[in-house]
C-alpha cells in the first residue's frame, strides 16, 4: 500500500497547534508507517510545497502576502486541506489586529509609536511580506475540506481527525471531543 503524502503548514499562528501535534508522542511513530511527510515545519526541510498532497494540516490566520500566495498553492495541490485549530478556523488571536483597521495603524503602532530607537516602517519589498489590511481565516480565502478547532486542538482530537483520513475516510467532526473551540 502507497503512502499518503502528508503535509502540515503554519501561517499566521503561534506554533501551537503544532506543539500540540507532537504530543501525539509514540503514536507519530505509528503515523509515519502509513505517511510520508512531505512538506512541514516539524517533519520535513523540503521548501517547496509540492505537487499531490493527499492531506494537509493548516495552522494559522492568512495574514500576509506570502501567506495568500502558500495557502492559494496548498489548495491547489492538495485534495483533503483542514483548518487546523481555531486560528485557521476563526482568525482568532491573529486577527485581534483586524480592530485597528488595516495595515498601516497596525505598522505605525509597532514600528513607529511603540520603538524606543530608531523608529522606522520595515520596507524590504520581496524579503519582508506586505500586510493584508485584515488577517483572513483560511475558508474565507480557499475551500476548506474538514475544520479542527481548538486552541489548540488536543492531540486525542488530533488524532481522531487524522486516523480515519488514513483509511480514507472523513472524520466526524461533531460532539464537544472534537469541535469545542479554544
Ligand atoms: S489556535 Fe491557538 S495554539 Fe493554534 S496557532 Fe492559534 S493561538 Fe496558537
Amino acid at each position: 500500500m502507497s503512502k499518503i503524502k502528508f503535509a502540515t503548514v503554519w501561517l499566521a499562528g503561534c506554533s501551537g497547534c503544532h506543539m500540540s501535534f507532537l504530543d501525539l508522542d509514540e503514536w507519530l511513530i505509528e503515523l509515519a508507517e502509513y505517511v510520508e511527510v512531505v512538506y512541514s515545519p516539524v517533519g520535513s526541510d523540503l521548501k517547496e510545497y509540492p505537487e499531490g498532497v493527499d492531506v494537509c494540516l493548516v495552522e494559522g490566520g492568512v495574514a500576509n502576502e506570502d501567506n495568500l500566495e502558500l495557502i492559494h498553492l496548498i489548495r491547489k495541490r492538495t485534495k483533503t486541506l483542514v483548518s487546523f485549530g481555531d486560528c485557521a478556523v476563526t482568525a482568532n488571536v491573529p486577527a485581534m489586529r483586524n480592530m485597528l483597521g488595516g495595515s498601516e495603524p497596525v505598522l505605525r503602532r509597532g514600528y513607529l509609536e511603540l520603538a524606543d530607537e530608531t523608529p522606522q516602517l520595515p520596507y524590504a519589498p520581496g524579503i519582508v511580506p506586505e500586510l493584508l489590511d485584515r488577517v483572513l481565516p483560511v475558508h474565507e480565502v480557499v475551500p476548506v475540506d474538514i475544520y479542527m478547532p481548538g486552541c489548540p486542538p488536543d492531540a486525542h482530537r488530533i488524532k481522531a481527525t487524522i486516523e480515519p483520513l488514513l483509511k480514507g475516510e472523513k472524520p466526524k467532526m461533531e460532539g464537544r471531543d472534537m469541535i469545542k473551540f479554544g
